[in-house]
């Protein structure tokens, strides 16, 4: 089954209204008519408005880089699935390792949000991945198939329809070291399969899993080429518009 790509951009804590609105001045036209892919760019919450202003009448979608999973209430600075959907953002990156290495997400807290945005209609994108240790000790498989079933729990293959995941080593998150295209696909295909256990075959033949891990517009290439992965999360690269584009055109 044809799998649409999707790459997606994600900011961090970086750029102001003004610097994204730029980023879009100079971006937008350099992708105008390609939907080869989906692209989207999730900049910090405060600059969704910006971002999705300049974005207005263009193919990119915008998204958040974290949701809460509660509706509203008592939560000093969270933000939930109504508020990002209020404002028009239509994706949502859950449990990026930066979130579970700083800000004490865990799988549990991932799957909550998950839920919450499927619930609201957002399209997440879970990250998965090992760190170092893990891979060097061989226990990538064990920790992605960890990640998976606790994200996957109590929900069913129609809740999830919109599930995209993300795969990021860990080791390979602004390092500059990038996971071969090998390494990806053999992650990919844990990936896969964990979805399949939890929601059949025709789920996993269809979920879109992104590789993730200093993707730049030398290697975009080669990791696009592998069958199983299909898109990119892009961290660093995506902060400069001339280099996202090469990685959107891979
Ligand atoms: C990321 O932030 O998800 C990421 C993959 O970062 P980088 O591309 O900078 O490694």
């Amino acid at each position: 089954m044809a799998r649409k790509k999707l790459i997606a951009a994600n900011w961090k804590m970086y750029k102001n209204p003004e610097q994204s609105k730029q980023f879009f001045t100079d971006f937008l036209p350099m992708v105008q008519g390609h939907d080869r892919d989906e692209i989207v760019v999730c900049p910090p919450y405060v600059n969704l408005h910006a971002a999705l202003e300049a974005a207005k009448g263009s193919q990119v979608a915008i998204g958040a880089q974290d949701v809460y999973w509660k509706e509203e209430g008592a939560f000093t600075g969270e933000i939930s699935s109504t508020m990002l959907v209020a404002v028009g953002c239509t994706h949502v990156i859950i449990g990026h390792s930066e979130r579970r290495q700083y800000f004490g997400e865990t799988d549990d807290s991932v799957n909550l949000k998950l839920k919450a945005a499927l619930e609201h209609g957002l399209t997440p994108i879970v990250c998965v991945g090992e760190v170092l240790e893990e891979r060097e000790a061989g226990l990538t498989e064990d920790v992605l198939r960890r990640q998976c079933v606790r994200a996957f729990n109590a929900l069913s293959a129609r809740k999830a329809a919109k599930l995209v995941i993300a795969y990021e080593p860990v080791w390979a998150i602004g390092t500059g070291k990038t996971a071969t295209p090998q390494m990806a696909s053999d992650a990919h295909v844990i990936i896969r399969a964990e979805a399949a256990k939890a929601f059949g075959d025709d789920f996993a033949a269809a979920l879109r899993i992104l590789y993730g891990g200093s993707v730049k517009p030398d290697n975009a290439h080669a990791l696009m080429a592998e069958d199983e992965i299909d898109g990119a999360l892009v961290g660093g690269a995506s902060l400069d518009p001339k280099s996202f584009t090469a990685i959107v055109k891979y």
